[in-house]
């Protein structure tokens, strides 16, 4: 992670959706000549920045907690006045699918805008079959109306939903229910790609996220999991044991886990943003997780309630500020590894030959100017398998 491999006074030749070549610019004109050219004018060209971590599908904003926040309230005094994840799930199963994409086409172009092109999202508001199919159905629709490159993720275990947390056999009831009815309409309409469970004491315990995603894998999708966000719960052991594609948000990862990660395939995928938001002091333990071998990626885990940003950039500030990344590890978090963390490192998240061309044009001079102008939208422009993303000049839908 320490070489992102930064090269000045190049050229990149694409051909259809493909990377051809990279090279010095005169010795590329020459093997390309004719081809429509675009002068970067001596910027930044990065590959596309690749969230490999979003809750994006969702109605209201709920910036009403903010302040109860601040003021000293903790997360279940939200949660007893109203708010939190259920005052989400409340408000997502009142509103018909259309309502939610045009939501959600307004807060991904936002997104895009920042540099990114390869976007993670998951469903997790709904929790009935019905509301997490609409969800993923809007996830669907997204990939077919905006350039950007979609993956998404069923997280029908985000959380138990109300009417189960109330019945005695509930949890058992609702974890029944993923695997039974939910799952099986999910995997049969090929509306995800990963399955994702928010394993944390309180919500779902290590030996349910495992009868969970084990489902989840027999139904072909690929397993993500929340893990050891705020108590080291073995989640971090479990992502690697199961074969998880990636373990994210770690702020509370133990040793164990650092090391078991750092020996196994699972992405670290850290989200510094969230903590930044709600005031935590804490942050995961980047360093130690990548000086022990593992790859970590970052995201923004965009969503209404810990974690309202848009802006991809900001986040990689966060990883050398809060995280102590280096600006190169820093850069191969934000492209190679979220790319790994979504399955698609064969593909997308290099500026090298055979990869898709998924391209991000920043203001920037030098690779470091990104996360040093920290908050600032600098994007040029991106392409996606060689078409124009951002600025999206296409048809609106
Ligand atoms: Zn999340």
């Amino acid at each position: 992670m320490s070489d992102a491999g930064i090269l000045t006074g190049v050229a990149v030749a694409v051909v259809g959706e493909q990377i051809a070549a990279v090279g010095p610019q005169e010795e590329l004109e020459r093997a390309y000549h004719g081809a429509d050219r675009i002068d970067c004018q001596g910027r930044l060209l990065t590959p596309g920045l690749v969230d490999s971590h979003t809750h994006a599908i969702f109605g209201k904003p709920r910036f009403e907690e903010q302040e109860l926040r601040a003021s000293g309230l903790d997360y279940m005094e939200i949660a007893r006045r109203g708010g939190g994840i259920h005052a989400s799930v409340r408000d997502l199963r009142g509103r018909p699918e259309d309502e939610l994409f045009a939501l959600a086409v307004s807060r991904l172009r936002r997104l895009a805008a920042s540099g990114v092109t390869t976007v993670e999202v998951k469903s997790g508001y709904g929790l009935t079959p019905e509301d997490e199919l609409k969800s993923l159905r809007v996830v669907r629709r997204l990939g077919e109306h905006l350039p950007l490159r979609f993956v998404p993720t069923w997280l029908g275990a985000h959380e138990i939903p109300r009417e189960y947390r109330d019945l005695p056999q509930g949890r058992s009831e609702y974890v029944r229910l993923l695997v039974s009815t939910m799952l099986p309409g999910v995997a049969s309409e090929g509306l995800a790609e990963f399955a994702d469970v928010f394993c944390e004491p309180g919500v779902f315990t290590i030996d349910e996220t495992r009868t969970i995603l084990t489902a989840a894998r027999s139904a072909g999708l690929g397993l993500k999991l929340h893990a050891d966000e705020l108590r080291p719960s073995g989640g971090a052991e479990l992502a690697a044991q199961i074969g998880a594609t990636s373990a994210d948000h770690l702020a509370a990862i133990s040793e164990s886990g650092i090391r078991v990660l750092a020996e196994s395939n699972t992405v670290a995928t850290l989200l510094p943003g969230t903590m930044l938001f709600l005031g935590k002091e804490k942050q995961a333990p980047a360093r130690a997780l990548i000086d022990a071998g593992a790859a970590v990626a970052l995201a923004t885990d965009f969503n209404p309630g810990t974690s309202p940003t848009t802006n991809f950039p900001l986040i990689m500030t966060l990883g050398v500020s809060q995280l102590r990344l280096s600006v190169a590890e820093t850069f191969v978090a934000a492209t190679v590894n979220g790319a790994a963390a979504l399955s698609l490192a064969d593909r997308v998240g290099q500026v090298a030959p055979g990869f898709s061309a998924d391209l991000a044009l920043f203001e920037a001079a030098d690779a470091r100017e990104l996360p040093y102008w920290y908050g600032d939208q600098r994007c040029a422009g991106t392409w996606v398998r060689g078409h124009v993303c951002h600025p999206y000049l296409g048809e609106a839908h």
